[in-house]
């Protein structure tokens, strides 16, 4: 007899790669606003929320202390309307295949999915809808729900109780991710963890938070078999 889980799916680096599109456009939405140049790495978003980057980078500049909420929306909704028009056409971001076929064994299986992720919803919408993956989750915890990944496995045990009416214990729960605050996030709430290493410098970073498995390939059968228990 083996148990229902519930697997959550992170989108940047783990469903999809965003190349550096996102974050170039969220930088321009940061600098247009405050009239200062900011331009945003990939350790200055992989693994935190559209809400926490743009304060850490808003706290940089001289708005530091005083971070306005108004010019953090205003920010987030410039970032949004870029992110309609050009993340769709550019042809810089793509799917990660070997993520595909863990989704599609984690379906097969019969278990849940759900999205959690720092992007904001209507963002999330964008990027997934881009590889007609938005409507493959029921429901997910977005960047608008929670500003640090840490309280979102939690969150998105409630929001399976609402949305399918159906209660996951913590263990029986499943973090799919890329970057340490996902095997962090997943740690801390007494959740698995699956992450995949897509930069092999990271790899003893993400060592050190002891992942339930770290692999280089989502499709790899041995960690599918063992997960899906
Ligand atoms: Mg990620």
């Amino acid at each position: 007899m083996t148990s229902k889980k519930l697997f959550l799916f992170d989108i940047d680096g783990t469903l999809i790669s965003p190349g550096g599109v996102s974050r170039g456009i969220l930088g321009k939405a940061i600098s247009q606003e405050t009239g200062q140049d900011v331009e945003l790495g990939y350790n200055d978003v992989a693994g935190f929320t559209d809400r926490s980057i743009t304060r850490h980078a808003l706290a940089k500049l001289d708005h530091g202390g005083l971070v306005s909420e108004s010019l953090l929306n205003t920010i987030l909704e410039h970032y949004v309307d870029s992110m309609k028009t050009e993340f769709y056409h550019s042809n810089e971001p793509f799917i990660y295949e070997d993520c595909i076929t863990l989704l599609e064994a984690v379906e097969n299986a019969g278990h849940a999915t759900c999205i959690l992720t720092g992007n904001m919803k209507s963002v999330s919408q964008i990027k997934l809808g881009k590889f007609g993956l938005w409507e493959r989750f029921r429901f997910g915890i977005f960047s608008d729900d929670a500003e640090e990944k840490s309280s979102m496995p939690r969150l998105a045990r409630e929001k399976a109780w609402d949305v399918l009416a159906e209660s996951f214990r913590l263990e029986n729960m499943v973090l799919v991710g890329d970057t340490v605050q996902d095997a962090e996030a997943a740690n801390e709430n007494g959740c698995q963890s699956v992450i995949v290493c897509r930069k092999p410098e990271k790899r003893e970073l993400i060592q050190a938070e002891k992942p339930t498995f770290l692999v280089d390939d989502l499709s790899d059968q041995a960690m599918i078999r063992t997960i899906l228990g």
